[in-house]
């Protein structure tokens, strides 16, 4: 049976980005990088558990795609462009198909992103991928959860909720047509995180966040974070066509108050609006303005009713 070393020599190493600021990469004791142009660096882990961040039946290649891309969703999050990962990786035994698949999985979304993986460790016990994801700011600043102001719009990109479903479906409590169910789980399974969107933001983004735990918690921690509240207008959350046709069975909670959706949720001053639009077309992605930063408080509002939303997103301790 091959052991670590074989492991990553054969799965790991074959790939394709090769960036001029990594000095020693995969191979010895620890990484060299040269940091050379200006600017911060920006650092981030996030560990998938089996079982908790993914549903076991969840094929291989986008264990390894997803495992990568909520780290760029984080980078995104901060504006930042991204360079080098490590990952620890923790294996319940050595499968080579299901390493062939995962490694393909995170290497094509590596390359995507100009992402080089530098290092990393390899060991047995049960299935955990745990990456690191360094970016760099490029001397043009970063975006944080904090700084939104009074009269801001409310931003979100992509839609929201599309992995919600996937598990409803995977769950059985929600029956779905084929072409919907693959479009679902291709959601839940491989996001594309917004790096592009993000980058565009600085310097205009009063405050940013990803979408991991639902935009009811995320906007919560972007508003306590900056000391302000939020109102948004329900019927003004993205949803997709998909998500539409189920509207009536599952309404608007998924969308809401579930996870794993990687979007942005972001604010802007009014005068920005134009602006924001021109980013997205730039990048690629769709944006919805969903409400405006008050005082305090957030309040979700459908017409003039409010609409009772819970901010507890998902938890792994309470
Ligand atoms: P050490 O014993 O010095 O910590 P290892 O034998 O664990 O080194 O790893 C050998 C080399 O392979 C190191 O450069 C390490 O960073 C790299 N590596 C180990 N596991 C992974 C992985 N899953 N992905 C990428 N690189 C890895
Ligand atoms: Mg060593």
């Amino acid at each position: 049976m091959m052991d670590e070393f074989g492991i990553i020599e054969r799965f790991f190493k074959r790939q394709a980005v090769r960036r001029d600021d990594v000095v020693l990469g995969i191979g010895d004791d620890a990484a060299v990088v040269d940091p050379a142009s200006d600017g911060d660096w920006v650092v981030t882990t996030d560990v998938l558990v089996n079982g908790v961040h993914f549903p076991e039946s969840t094929d291989p290649r986008s264990v390894g795609h997803k495992a990568l891309a909520v780290n760029l969703s984080d980078i995104a999050a901060m504006g930042a462009e991204p360079a080098w990962a490590t990952m620890g990786l923790t294996l319940p035994g050595v499968e080579e198909h299901w390493l062939e698949e995962f490694a393909s999985g995170f290497l094509a979304l590596a390359e995507e992103f100009n992402v080089q993986l530098i290092g990393g460790d390899t060991t047995h016990g049960p299935l955990t991928i745990a990456v690191q994801l360094i970016g760099r700011t490029g001397g043009i600043g970063h975006l944080s959860r904090g700084g939104a102001r009074t009269g801001d719009s409310i931003y979100v990109s992509g839609t929201l909720g599309d992995a919600a479903l996937a598990l409803q479906i995977e769950g059985g409590v929600l029956a779905a047509g084929e072409s919907d169910r693959g479009y679902f789980m291709d959601r839940l399974n491989r996001p594309s995180p917004r790096v592009a969107l993000g980058r565009a933001m600085v310097g205009h983004a009063t405050a940013a966040i990803d979408i991991s735990d639902g935009l009811a918690a995320d906007l919560g921690h972007l508003c306590r974070s900056s000391g302000v509240g939020a109102e948004v207008n329900v019927d003004a959350v993205p949803v997709s066509a998909h998500y539409r046709r189920h509207l009536a069975t599952v309404g608007w909670d998924p969308a809401l108050s579930f996870g794993d959706d990687y979007e942005l949720c972001f604010t802007v001053a009014p005068e920005n609006d134009r602006m924001v639009e021109n980013a997205a077309r730039e990048a690629d992605v769709g944006v919805a303005r969903i409400g405006r930063v008050t005082g305090s408080g957030v309040r979700w509002m459908r017409g003039n009713q409010p609409y009772p939303v819970s901010e507890d997103g998902y938890r792994h301790f309470r």
